[in-house]
């Protein structure tokens, strides 16, 4: 399962919802096998990317965010449309 999740990320950027469809994990358990996979991404020479997300009401970014989950409601404009951060593994070659 972690292979088919790092297999997915390296493919490009994608969502936790993308992710779940993908590897067949729920979608609210994805932060917490990235964050554990971030871990051991370093002995591999690779990193976790994260695009963050963005609130669709106000374009706040939600820049320098440690939880890899989706934001729940904008801290400006209390929006809850947020636009899901997109997560994708690079090589540090
Ligand atoms: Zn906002």
């Amino acid at each position: 399962m972690r292979e088919a999740l790092r297999r997915a990320l390296r493919a490009g950027g994608a969502t936790a919802k993308d992710l779940s469809a993908e590897v067949g994990i729920r979608e609210r358990d994805v932060a917490e096998h990235l964050e554990h996979l971030q871990r051991s991404l370093a002995h591999r020479g690779e990193r976790l990317v994260v695009e963050p997300a963005a609130c669709l009401a106000c374009g706040h970014r939600f820049e320098g965010r440690t939880r890899l989950s989706r934001p729940g409601a904008c801290p400006e404009c209390r929006s809850t449309r947020i636009d899901p951060p997109v997560f994708s593994i690079v090589g540090e070659r």
